[in-house]
C-alpha cells in the first residue's frame, strides 16, 4: 500500500526550499513527482535534499524548523490550506 510522504529540496541557484510529494515504495524508500507541490521547481533542476520520504507531522515539523526559506504554496499544502502563514 501506498502512503504519501514529502520531500524538501533546496533549490541551488534560488536558495528557496520546496516540497515534492512521494509515494512511500519501500521502508526507506519513496517515488517523487516530477514537479513540486507549488509546480515552480523540477525534479530535474540542481538541488539539495534537505529531507525526504517524511511523512506530514515530520515534514511540518521539519519545515517549522528551516524557516521561511520554504516556499509557502508548498507550505501551504502540508497545512491543508488552514493556516494563513502571512
Ligand atoms: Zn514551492
Amino acid at each position: 500500500m501506498s502512503q504519501d510522504v514529502y520531500i524538501l529540496r533546496e533549490h541551488i541557484d534560488s536558495g528557496e526550499m520546496h516540497l515534492f510529494l512521494a509515494s512511500k515504495t519501500k521502508e526507506d524508500e519513496c517515488y517523487a513527482k516530477q514537479k513540486s507541490i507549488c509546480g515552480k521547481m523540477d525534479a530535474d533542476d540542481a538541488s539539495k535534499t534537505i529531507f525526504s520520504c517524511q511523512p506530514e507531522n515530520s515534514a511540518r515539523k521539519q519545515c517549522a524548523k528551516v524557516g521561511k526559506q520554504v516556499c509557502s504554496k508548498c507550505i501551504s499544502y502540508l497545512y491543508d490550506n488552514g493556516i494563513d502563514l502571512k
